[in-house]
């Protein structure tokens, strides 16, 4: 038989996350305890007026336009424009079935090359590969809270050929759970080179001390905000996601509207009339409350993790940690998450999955596997959360993080 699947596609794995969660799951079945520390999924539920939207809009049966619903844009350019300090019209925002897809589409529109952080996000680099688009890394480290510094930006520029430049930013950060301090300095850089961003801002609500910045506010005239109902709203599996696209880059918008047009046509019709509730609403006392669970769940794991041996940086946001053993010495970072899962039941990725050196004894946990709902029922009126709070409504995080310290010190 001729060959079916076309080279570049036939070495694709499936993606490391959605990979991860399938097998814990898996595991799970078939009866071994598990702390499903991989996935990074919100624990939390979708608050109620939300779903009750959904159930009111479930009858909407007819397709919507390709950029999306306009009150639905207009409600995001507002929310944007008042938290994140933009200055976006509904024009500029495209709807997407998840940010993940529109990357994916802006990845196989766009001419030129794209330069990643590492560690970043599993999939920034997979579909740049399938979309054929060259890919620079920086090497970041724990020094710079995971972010490059505008030196090592301005050095890596420098050293590519290509004028049109994509550099993808995720801040709060995906696999580090760290912010990124020097916005300004980036921007900078960014403007003097003329790089387009794609600002990855899927956890901006999920930032700790809620002070949020977007490099948007440096360099607005190139800057693509991206966003979605996935991570604070709880409703990844609603799969609803943005672009913010600025005038200036107006031709990208242009494309992309077209791409959608021609892959997903348009996004579910309820999921999108719901939405306007999740952007219009004020769901500043369930924000607050799933803040302080995940900065206290994550300080606590960072706290009772980090050692001599274990080198974490302190979480700011999101619902990850990006911890380094180094005293392990195994073949590859996976290979050690294998000794982890295998040992402990304790499920991780592997830093190379996130653009790491495969020998550094890197992974990242993502300390979500918890309740979400009865966490936060139970505790929503208490000003101050304690290590009784974690035992009763987080058990999996104590017991997960036990198990790891555990295994780090019998190396
Ligand atoms: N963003 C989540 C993660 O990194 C899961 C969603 C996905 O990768 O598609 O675990």
């Amino acid at each position: 038989m001729s060959k079916l699947i076309k080279d570049q596609i036939k070495i694709l794995k499936p993606s490391a996350t959605l990979a991860i969660n399938e097998e814990s799951k898996r595991l799970s079945k078939n009866g071994k305890k598990i702390f499903k520390f991989g996935f990074g999924q919100s624990p939390f539920p979708i608050p109620d007026s939300i779903v009750l939207e959904l159930k009111n809009n479930a009858q909407k049966n007819t397709y919507l336009s390709m950029q999306g619903l306009e009150e639905l844009r207009i409600a995001i350019a507002n929310d944007l424009n008042k938290n994140n300090g933009n200055n976006f019209s509904e024009e500029d925002i495209v709807i997407g079935p998840g940010t993940k897809e529109l990357m994916f589409l802006m990845q196989i529109l766009f001419q030129g090359e794209i330069l990643l952080p590492a560690p970043s996000w599993v999939s920034y680099q997979p579909q740049a590969f399938i979309a054929k688009n060259k890919v620079h890394w920086i090497q970041t480290k724990n020094s710079s809270n995971w972010f490059p510094t505008p030196e090592q930006l301005e050095d890596k520029i420098k050293s590519i050929k290509e004028k049109n430049i994509l550099l993808f930013l995720n801040s709060p950060n995906n696999p580090s759970g760290t912010i990124c301090e020097d916005l300004e300095g980036i921007a900078s850089v960014a403007k003097k080179h003329k790089l387009i961003i794609l600002s990855d801002e899927i956890y901006s609500y999920l930032t700790f001390d809620d002070k949020y910045k977007s490099i948007s506010n440096f360099y607005p005239e190139r800057t693509i905000v991206s966003s979605g109902l996935s991570k604070w709203c709880g409703a990844g599996g609603w799969r609803l996601g943005f672009f913010a696209i600025p005038e200036p880059l107006k031709e990208l918008r242009d494309s992309l509207k077209i791409l959608c047009s021609e892959s997903f046509s348009s996004v579910s019709a309820p999921i999108q009339f719901a939405a306007i509730k999740a952007y219009r609403g004020d769901h500043s006392i369930y924000l607050k409350a799933v803040r302080k669970i995940l900065a206290f769940v994550g300080n606590y794991a960072y706290e009772n993790l980090k050692s001599n041996l274990v080198n974490i940086t302190k979480p700011q946001g999101g619902f990850y940690l990006f911890p380094e053993f180094t005293n392990a010495k195994f073949a590859s970072s996976s290979e050690m998450c294998k000794d982890i899962l295998n040992k402990t039941g304790v499920a991780l990725l592997p830093g190379s999955d996130f653009g790491l050196n495969s020998s550094k004894m890197i992974a990242r946990l993502s300390y979500t596997d918890f309740d979400g709902t009865n966490f936060l029922n139970n505790t929503l009126g208490s000003n101050k959360l304690d290590n009784a709070d974690l035992k009763k409504y987080a058990p999996n995080i104590v017991d997960g993080i036990n198990a790891l310290k555990e295994w780090s010190n019998s190396l």
